[in-house]
């Protein structure tokens, strides 16, 4: 056991008893499981989780995080695992919390053209909800990723350099603390009183301040007309040079 990990007392077995008896099968210490959870799609060396849940609500995220705090075991949100940095990794073992069956689209304001979801629920899955509405999500990492996930990694994709990254388009979240308590932050309002902006600090945290539980995004029109333009340089350098001659013309590049 690790020395930090002792000094917080950590009692896994004591806390996997009471995490067995509020969730039954939703929490599992199969190894194949445990194995599963310990990596993500980067290169880091893999560190087993000693269990994991898989949460359906808000309440599990909250029951699990009370106990594993009662006894100082590490919580290690999960999405959908395709991040590179290594961050789902259980450096200190403890409780993986797999968000991925938390999938609602909890609403769409079409008019406001704005969003509610449960963390779960991968871009893809939103913008097939959004197919007749004339809207979209517009972030897109390249990975099924869960939303929860990208806003914990304040993910980006190649319509950046358009709509802005997950910083640009998460605009309320409810996070679970460390202690089971539920905040709430931002909202529907474009304008909101000013103070601290707790959603952005949030967004990019990597699940180390809180599990996000839901998101209230931004979405945009689906432009009517999109025109792709391929071109062929020698070098990197050129094509970057040309991307930014693009914009400071004005053009309204959508994708690059
Ligand atoms: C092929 C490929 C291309 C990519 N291209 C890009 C790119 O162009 N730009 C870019 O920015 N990124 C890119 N990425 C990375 C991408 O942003 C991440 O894979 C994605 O955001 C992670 O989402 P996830 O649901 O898989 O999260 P996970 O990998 O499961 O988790 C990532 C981190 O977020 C935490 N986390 C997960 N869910 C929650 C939650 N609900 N609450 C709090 N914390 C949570 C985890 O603990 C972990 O720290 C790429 C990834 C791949 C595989």
């Amino acid at each position: 056991m690790k020395p930090e990990a002792r000094a917080r007392k950590v009692d896994f077995e004591a806390a996997a008893g009471e995490l067995d008896a509020r969730f039954a099968s939703r929490f599992t210490v199969a190894l194949a499981t445990r194995d599963h959870h310990g990596h993500d799609e980067g290169w880091h060396p893999a560190a087993a989780p000693d269990g994991v849940l898989f949460a359906t609500t808000t309440e599990d995220v909250v029951d699990a995080v009370r106990i594993c705090a009662a006894y100082g075991v590490p919580v290690i949100p999960y999405g959908s695992g395709s991040a590179m940095e290594g961050s789902v990794n259980a450096v200190f073992g403890g409780l993986c919390i797999n968000l991925s069956g938390m999938t609602a689209v909890l609403s769409v304001n079409a008019s406001d053209m704005d969003c509610t979801v449960e963390a779960g629920c991968t871009r893809s899955v939103l913008n097939s909800f959004l197919r007749d509405t004339g809207l979209a999500f517009p972030v897109d990492p390249g990975a099924d990723a869960t939303l929860g996930g990208m806003a914990a990694t304040r993910a980006s994709g190649t319509m950046t350099v358009k709509y802005g990254s997950m910083r640009d388009n998460v605009i309320g979240l409810e996070v679970v603390l460390a202690d089971g308590t539920v905040v709430q932050t931002g909202g529907r309002a474009r304008k909101s009183s000013s103070g601290y902006d707790l959603t952005k600090l949030f967004v990019g945290s990597e699940g180390t301040l809180g599990i996000i539980t839901k998101l209230t995004l931004r979405l945009h029109p689906i432009p009517e007309h999109v025109v792709a333009l391929r071109a062929v340089f020698e070098e990197v350098g050129l094509a970057v040079e040309f991307v930014v001659l693009l914009m400071q013309l004005g053009y309204p590049v959508a994708r690059a």
